[in-house]
């Protein structure tokens, strides 16, 4: 407990935790400590008390520990939106949306958005989150003060958007984008072509080359809707999604968001070329778009990640959500509850994620070594005594009222249920405010 003030000082110790590591086989540590290095790494981490000299201590009194959750498809600035195109179609949803988004989005509405599911998302133990949306330099500003891991990149589709640019102005601004240095998570190294039904082969390759050129991600809708493989099989030739993106060079890049309508020969394709796919459970559970092959695809060994889809069609981000719809409409489907044990479904909320991410040599799971993103669960929450398999635990019982202190790199962005990175206040006012202009656009058509 000496070199205070010393720059090698360790910023924070959490200690009497019940930790979860998500590690290779699983580790539980019952009551266990973990310190945060001066680097925001974690420098230690086991049984009973671990020395340290941190300033700050959280006494976590028995609680769970764990990696904070990776939403691995969201469209965070949709949250202006939310609640706009309920009780319809995927089609209709978007028919909906799309103006509105037109006349409504501006680098500063996105990023009042943006923040607001930034707030959203931590206090609901979201500390990183692949987005896909509009100008996307205000998510990186969110990123920057809230703290947040934001991955993310210029979105292409074929329609006016806020961001009225022809494709091959589009395609120039993107490899502006690419060019600039990343950070050591690669935050800002992806593309995000909407999706197959919006895209031209053309264009498709194009973003391809410009990808491969700058060994750049592809964030990309999959075979979400029957409507979507119908649009898609009219516009290529009667190939599926995963087909043409795999002719198109973009499949081995890719995470899927969805991959809901898949056949066996595009599981297959998916699995060849090392793509993830991020289920989203409550979208299409909403939208009625069907189920995934889960099982299937993890059977061909594909990474299976979780996502909370956007806060227009989701309609919140709320990701226990999604861990507990994952695992229960495969059992349903499968008629069989041992399927999708619960390890595996937190695996799928966190290191899955980071792998998708390729980042799960960053964060993903706790080991020393890796950066700190965790999150502490509430002792005093009622639901969550007792735990005798805290895998479990998170898997069935656990919701974002849960979620008590949530770390981002080392640093404490949520304590006590309150963010301490993002004014609560001015955001709910900013987004209000916009409130009016969103329902002018709906009314005005
Ligand atoms: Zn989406």
């Amino acid at each position: 407990m000496t070199s205070v003030n010393s720059a090698e000082q360790d910023l924070l110790a959490i200690v009497n935790a019940q930790i979860v590591t998500v590690d290779v086989s699983g580790t539980v540590i019952a009551n266990g400590s973990l310190v945060v290095g001066s680097n925001g790494a974690i420098r230690a981490l086991g049984k009973g008390s671990v020395p340290h000299d941190a300033l700050e201590t959280i006494d976590a009194r028995g609680a769970i520990v764990m990696p904070g959750l990776i939403n691995a498809h969201t469209h965070l600035g949709m949250t202006l939106f939310r609640g706009l195109g309920d009780d319809m179609s995927l089609e209709d949803f978007l028919a909906r949306l799309m103006p509105a988004e037109c006349k409504v989005l501006s680098p500063e509405a996105v990023h009042a958005g943006t923040e607001l599911a930034a707030l959203e998302s931590l206090l609901g133990g979201i500390t990183t989150s692949l987005d896909m949306y509009y100008l996307p330099e205000a998510a990186l500003a969110v990123a920057m003060s809230s703290g947040m891991r934001i991955q993310t990149g210029p979105n292409f589709l074929e329609s006016d958007g806020p961001e009225p640019l022809p494709f091959n102005e589009r395609l120039a601004w993107a490899e502006k984008w690419l060019a600039v240095p990343r950070d050591s998570a690669g935050s800002t190294g992806w593309l995000a072509p909407h999706s197959t039904y919006l895209l031209g082969e053309d264009h498709l390759r194009q973003i391809a080359d410009l990808a491969s050129r700058y060994e750049a991600r592809i964030n990309v809708h999959a075979a979400e809707t029957v409507g979507e493989m119908q649009a898609v099989a009219a516009r290529h030739g009667g190939r599926t999604p995963i087909q043409v993106l795999s002719d198109t060079n973009l499949l081995r890049r890719a995470v899927l968001a969805h991959g809901i309508h898949l056949s066996d020969a595009d599981i297959a394709l998916i699995a060849a070329n090392n793509a993830s796919v991020v289920h989203c459970p409550a979208s299409n559970f909403k939208l009625a778009s069907g189920v995934a092959r889960i099982l299937d695809l993890q059977r061909l060994g594909v990474n299976v990640a979780l996502g909370t889809d956007g806060p227009a069609s989701g309609n919140d981000l709320d990701l226990w959500i999604a861990i507990r719809l994952a695992g229960y409409m495969q059992k349903m489907m499968a008629h069989d509850p041992t399927v999708l044990p619960a390890l595996e479904i937190v695996r799928m909320a966190t290191i899955n994620g980071a792998r998708a991410l390729q980042i799960d040599h960053l964060i993903g799971s706790l080991e020393v070594g890796k950066r700190a993103d965790l999150i502490v669960l509430d002792a005093d929450s009622p639901s969550l005594v007792p735990s005798f398999d805290p895998h479990v635990t998170i898997a069935t019982a656990v919701t974002r009222a849960d979620v008590c202190h949530v770390i981002v790199d080392g640093r404490v962005v949520v304590k006590n249920h309150m963010p301490l990175t993002i004014d609560r206040q001015s955001v709910l006012s900013a987004v209000r405010a916009l409130g009016a202009d969103v329902l002018a656009s709906v009314n005005s058509r």
